[in-house]
């Protein structure tokens, strides 16, 4: 019998209240079940925010450097646990084993420097306009946080958000993609043999509609931090608007690199391929639009269409294979529309643009890796988030109408150029409507310390990690201390 996992509320694994369950399957074979999950609704959600509204005061009590400390072992677990976690993320979400082994280290990253936050979470001390008076600001927790979460970072974008608001001094309750949610129920087993107390996290799985949309909904839900596509997104901004809650949201992208004619063309096929058909295309900084001088356009599609060519797919478990398959049926069918589409529009299909059967391939998710050319910025091919692997080239005349081309998108999430002239690198970084850009490198490597986020329709101007997490879950309290013994008017009161 497939086992059952239960929702951790307050501390404990407890069934949803409806009883009802649904299974989750591998996408490299589509009939191995992997677990049976809590089918959660609204009465779940009120035990989960209670649960974390009991903790809330005991939590921000605690000074954040134990906070930290907490943290620190939760991050020791995720060492101790790497490899296993990594194994069942593979075969939940289909990702090959080295992609899912850099997703729980962009967790054990986060977990040690936000651990380390704990010791430092600085305010600031500033001089008062007033004799014998001290200002300074210090921060404070949110609340309550909800979190919302994708299934193509099953546990890198859970850590992002828990981890930096719990050592700020929130509570939490996750609700993760549906799709993945074995890899958060082996994430809160680390937290509670970490000896987080009961009720600072909590998690109900099940689907959006029934448990994602009440958890956003709720009352004393403080602060919403979403990760999905730009669609969910915007209905869960005017649902927290209309509550007067704060959100921050991370959405879709369409990303692009750029390589000019001075570029290292080797060096940026790795950097298309990396971007392209890495996390087999469904990643929000993936790379869907190569943007190429035309002196080097032909050559250049020659080599990557070679280079996909090869490209190796399958089981991700599997240490020899370079890609694995989609999430689920339904992404596959959107790619495949989103290539008929560019067919339709006159774009040239140079290779992939179908299902991968093939007797390695046996019943999963699989779709090959897909290159068009002749595209141009107007197609839908080339505005719209596809979240496979197809990448379109879109040939430019010059530095300044590839960057017009880049920012030809809704989207402003990542992008990239390839030139070996610094001036024109540095025009780049000023110019590209993205939160990210990558010189010289592909479009997707977030490093912990730094703000990961987009603008536009990928964001609503918060950031995740870095230091810049602390801004996301904490509000600033400005703090004055008069030791005058009288009373002191400042000029505005
Ligand atoms: P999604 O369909 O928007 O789902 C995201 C999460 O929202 C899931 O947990 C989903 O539950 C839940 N949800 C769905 N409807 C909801 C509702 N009405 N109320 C509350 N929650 C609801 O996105 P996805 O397909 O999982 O992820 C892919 C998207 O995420 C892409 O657009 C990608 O670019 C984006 N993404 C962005 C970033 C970034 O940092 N910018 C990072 C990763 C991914 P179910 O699982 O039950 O549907």
């Amino acid at each position: 019998m497939t086992k059952e996992y239960k929702n951790y509320i307050n501390g404990k694994w407890v069934a949803s209240s409806s009883g009802e369950i649904f299974e989750n399957t591998n996408p490299a074979n589509c009939n191995e079940v992997l677990g049976r999950f809590q089918k959660s609704n609204k009465k779940d959600v009120d035990k989960a925010v209670a649960a974390a509204a009991k903790a809330k005061k005991m939590w921000r009590e605690t000074p954040a450097p134990k906070r930290g400390e907490i943290m620190y072992k939760v991050a020791e677990l995720l060492v101790k646990h790497k490899e296993s976690l990594a194994q069942d993320m593979t075969k939940e979400m289909g990702k090959i084993i080295a992609e899912t082994r850099g997703d729980v280290q962009e967790a054990i990253d986060l977990t040690y420097f936000a651990a380390g936050e704990g010791r430092r979470m600085a305010g600031e001390t500033v001089p008062s306009e007033l004799k014998n008076k001290f200002a300074m600001s210090v921060r404070m927790p949110l609340g309550v946080v909800a979190c919302v979460t994708p299934w193509n970072f099953p546990l890198a974008i859970p850590s992002w958000k828990l981890i930096p608001a719990l050592i700020c001094g929130n509570t939490a309750v996750i609700k993760p993609a549906e799709d993945t949610p074995l890899t958060v129920v082996n994430f809160m087993n680390i937290f509670e043999k970490a000896g987080l107390p009961p009720g600072v996290v909590n998690m109900v799985t099940g689907f959006g509609p029934d448990a994602g949309a009440p958890l956003v909904e709720h009352k004393d839900v403080d602060m919403v931090s979403f990760t999905g596509s730009t669609q969910t997104g915007a209905g869960i901004a005017s649902a927290c608007a209309q509550r007067m809650k704060q959100y921050s949201l991370e959405m879709g992208g369409k990303n692009a690199i750029i390589i000019m004619d001075d570029a290292n063309l080797s060096l940026a096929l790795e950097g298309v391929m990396f971007g392209a058909f890495g996390t087999t295309g469904q990643r929000c900084t993936a790379c869907s639009r190569v943007v190429i001088h035309k002196k080097v356009a032909k050559k250049f599609t020659d080599m990557l269409v070679e280079r996909a060519k090869k490209l190796k797919l399958g089981n991700g478990l599997d240490e020899k294979v370079d890609m694995g398959p989609l999430i689920n049926d339904k992404a596959r069918e959107k790619v495949h529309r989103y290539v008929q589409i560019g067919k339709d529009e006159g774009a040239k299909l140079l290779t992939g643009g179908n299902y991968a059967n093939g007797k390695v391939l046996k019943n999963g998710w699989f779709y090959q890796p897909t290159v068009f050319a002749d595209v141009d910025s107007k197609m839908r091919i080339a505005q719209e988030e596809i979240f496979g692997p197809v990448v379109g080239v879109i040939a430019c005349s010059s530095f300044e109408e590839a960057v017009d081309i880049v920012n030809d998108s809704s989207y402003g999430l990542s992008s990239a150029i390839y030139t070996q002239d610094v001036n024109r690198a540095f025009k780049a970084i000023e110019t590209l409507e993205t939160g990210l850009t990558y010189v010289n490198a592909s479009t997707i490597g977030a490093e912990i310390q730094l703000p990961f986020g987009g603008i536009k329709g990928t964001g609503n101007g918060h950031r995740e990690v870095g230091i810049a997490a602390l801004e996301t879950f904490s509000e600033w309290k400005s703090v004055f201390v008069d030791y005058s013994g009288k009373l002191q008017k400042a000029q505005i009161d």
